[in-house]
């Protein structure tokens, strides 16, 4: 499990385009790109561009309402961009037992497949 440390992460480098991701959203506030490893036809990672402290849920502060909110909105407007709108998961993992492993939070939004409840 990796543990985090507040260090900058690969998502850093996707933001600043020093290394190349197929980007589907991009606001001023938020960035949105295919997984590199996707788990259905249709698997988006949604970050913040700025981390500020977010390196996952639990480090919110009340602060982070507004983006926190604004990346749930933005969400269901990229699902919509791919054509999901019918059924699709939005999934947050936080902390190494729910095996996070980039430690900048994102949302994963997956679907264009039957997805099963509470994991595949
Ligand atoms: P976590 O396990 O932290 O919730 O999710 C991290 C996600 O980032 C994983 O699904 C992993 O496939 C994805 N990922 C890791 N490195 C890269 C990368 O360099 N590019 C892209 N597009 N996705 C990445």
């Amino acid at each position: 499990a990796v543990a985090e440390t507040g260090a900058p992460t690969i998502f850093d480098k996707i933001i600043k385009k020093e290394i190349p991701a197929t980007i589907v959203y991009e606001d001023a506030k938020v960035l949105a790109f295919r997984d590199i490893n996707p788990q259905a036809p249709v698997h988006i990672l949604l970050i913040p561009k700025i981390r500020d402290g977010l390196t996952q849920l639990s480090k919110a502060e009340p602060r982070h309402a507004e983006i926190l909110g604004h990346m749930l909105y933005t969400a269901k407007v990229v699902a919509e961009g791919e054509g999901i709108s019918e059924g699709y998961r939005i999934v947050i993992n936080n902390g190494p037992s729910a095996c996070q492993s980039v430690y900048h939070l994102h949302l994963h939004i997956i679907g264009g497949r039957q997805m099963k409840w509470p994991a595949g």
